[in-house]
């Protein structure tokens, strides 16, 4: 059985593959093609796995110099 608090590379990409709503606020992930970062459920076009980076928190992301997406609005989402 999977610890539900453990996240690695494959559980949120699929996650965000899959627009996985239980994963809301659990994560975020930035494209480094583009340095927008969303939420997993973000309806934009979904990046190659290549080019995805997560981060656990909006600030992380900021920190990494990703900018919120105007799409899915990363800010509004409260866990
Ligand atoms: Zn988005």
């Amino acid at each position: 059985m999977k610890n539900a608090n453990f996240l690695n590379e494959d559980i949120m990409f699929d996650a965000l593959a899959q627009r996985d709503s239980s994963m809301e606020g659990r994560f975020f992930y930035g494209v480094k093609t583009t340095g927008i970062f969303c939420r997993p459920t973000c309806s934009a076009r979904k990046p190659k796995r290549e080019n995805v980076v997560y981060f656990t928190s909006t600030q992380d992301a900021i920190n990494g110099g990703y900018r919120a997406c105007k799409i899915c609005r990363p800010y509004a989402c409260k866990r």
